[in-house]
């Protein structure tokens, strides 16, 4: 390992970084996970500093026959590995250009969803992203990528235009649709199994696709009562219905902050039109009598500050996004009784929020080509998100999360369960990618591109 390591340091720029010792503030900030949940302490974290770095880094350790991941935002369970191994942080290599000709932009390595939507908010422009500023671009637009602009843009795989990665021999690789089509495909979806992928090129739209004058989105959130649930239901799905505007967001079940004592419905929606249009669509969640109720209208820079909180590093968290068939008022009643149980006989799991996640059906203007991510035309996410500190917890929380997700997909058919291929690796293929022909085309890849596993054994 030691001659792996000074074999790398010889061909790493001066800016680049090798981590080995463990009590540095370096190491333990670099390997800060969203949850502990599994966290390993790799023999070292590189992190280079450049595109050439990062190819020197995945040649010298497939010369050495060393695992590695890559990590970037460190959202999910899959970027530590053990004493034996390394981790590639792309923390140092982060960086957004637009292209003024096309209106693509082009990503690096490690940037964070926050810095994308701050680059391109002089611009007045937005892009696919997720909901939590810390998430890592990349990984999140190869695995799929959720978004609340999905009903305006589609998900965002289907964005994505070009990339280069390092494949599992260590070769830079131009990824298009002219150059290397068929990785393009799977990148759409699969990427994070086919290679370290160091930049991707994005589609951006005009904030004017918002719906309004200033190119704002306008955000709602009401806090109501559990036994209002019914008539909350009726109202959101008022919103849901209406033909006129797209409209995505999120019915929730928590405990009210801040003695999270008590169970709340939380409502945070989004209607892109305009601010007088949106009071106009917001009203019957009015006239049900919320506790609390705000309207935000809110530039993409702002897209996930008010979610900060659930982007914090560390306790043990568990989060599950599973895409279900339709809008189901009986799912929210269950999502509200298991929540309950759930902090009942586990009270330090008080944080954790049950949610059912829409995106307007019938908006959607453009559903992406076909691609490895099967599941563009999901309108509906059951996102379990369970946070918790006392480890002895670990078999309960996980038998909970198990039933939340079994018990909204009672009465759907197994052959159209939905796992959402970036918070799942363990559920069936057949979950996760949609269709014999797409898994068996990404099985193929898989063996062509990456025969030995070096990008995990998935799809081996
Ligand atoms: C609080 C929270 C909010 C979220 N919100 C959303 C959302 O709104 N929409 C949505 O779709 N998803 C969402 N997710 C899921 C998220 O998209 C995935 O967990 C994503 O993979 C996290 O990326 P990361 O860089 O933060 O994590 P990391 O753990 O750093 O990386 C994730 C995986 O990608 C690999 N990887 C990292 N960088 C690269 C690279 N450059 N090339 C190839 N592989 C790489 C890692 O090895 C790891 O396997 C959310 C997750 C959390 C915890």
């Amino acid at each position: 390992m030691e001659a792996f390591i000074s074999s790398l340091t010889a061909r790493l720029s001066p800016a680049s970084k090798v981590l080995q010792d463990t009590t540095t503030s370096e190491f333990k900030t670099s390997l800060a996970r969203w949850s502990d949940i599994d966290v390993r302490v790799p023999y070292a974290i590189v992190q280079p500093a450049g595109e050439q770095d990062i190819v020197s880094t995945v040649q010298e350790a497939v010369k050495a026959g060393i695992p590695f991941v890559p990590a970037s935002g460190g959202h999910s369970p899959w970027s530590t590995v053990g004493q034996e191994d390394i981790v590639i942080d792309l923390s140092r290599y982060k960086g957004v250009s637009l292209h003024p000709e096309t209106n693509e932009a082009t990503v690096k390595g490690g940037t964070l969803m926050k810095e994308l939507e701050v680059a391109l908010h002089p611009y007045k422009r937005f892009a696919a992203v997720g909901n939590g500023n810390t998430v890592g671009v990349i990984p999140y637009y190869i695995g799929g990528g959720i978004s609340i602009y999905t009903p305006l843009i589609s998900y965002g795989s289907g964005n994505l235009i070009a990339a280069r990665l390092v494949n599992a021999k260590g070769e830079l690789v131009h990824v298009s649709e002219t150059e290397n089509s068929e990785l393009l495909w799977a990148l759409r979806g699969a990427g994070q199994f086919f290679g370290l992928v160091t930049e991707i090129t994005i589609k951006t739209y005009p904030y004017s696709l918002l719906g309004n004058e200033e190119g704002q989105r306008i955000c709602g959130t009401y806090v109501f009562l559990p036994q209002q649930i019914d008539e909350v239901y009726a109202a959101v799905e008022k919103v849901i219905q209406n033909d006129q505007y797209a409209s995505a967001g999120h019915f929730m079940v928590m405990q009210a902050p801040p003695e999270l004592k008590q169970q709340v419905l939380f409502v945070a929606l989004q209607v892109f039109c305009s601010s007088d249009e949106a009071v106009k669509l917001f009203q019957p969640l009015v006239d049900v009598g919320p506790l609390q109720q705000a309207i935000m209208p809110s530039t993409s820079d702002k897209h996930s500050d008010q979610l900060d909180w659930v982007c914090a590093k560390g306790d043990f968290k568990r989060f599950t996004q599973n895409g279900l068939p339709d809008w189901n008022r009986d799912n929210i009643k269950t999502l509200a009784r298991l929540h309950a149980e759930l902090v009942d006989n586990c009270p330090d799991a008080a944080r954790s929020a049950y949610n059912l996640e829409w995106h307007s059906p019938r908006k959607l203007q453009r559903r992406p080509a076909e691609t490895a991510f099967g599941h563009a035309s999901v309108d509906y996410w059951l996102n379990v998100l369970i946070w918790y500190t006392d480890a002895k917890n670990h078999g309960y929380v996980d038998a909970m999360d198990k039933k939340a997700q079994a018990a909204t997909r009672a009465g759907t058919n197994e052959a159209d369960f939905v796992s959402y291929t970036n918070t799942s690796r363990d559920d069936p293929l057949e979950y996760r990618y949609k269709g014999t022909e797409r898994i068996a085309k990404l099985k193929a890849l898989k063996a062509k591109h990456d025969p030995t596993g070096v990008f995990t054994k998935q799809l081996l």
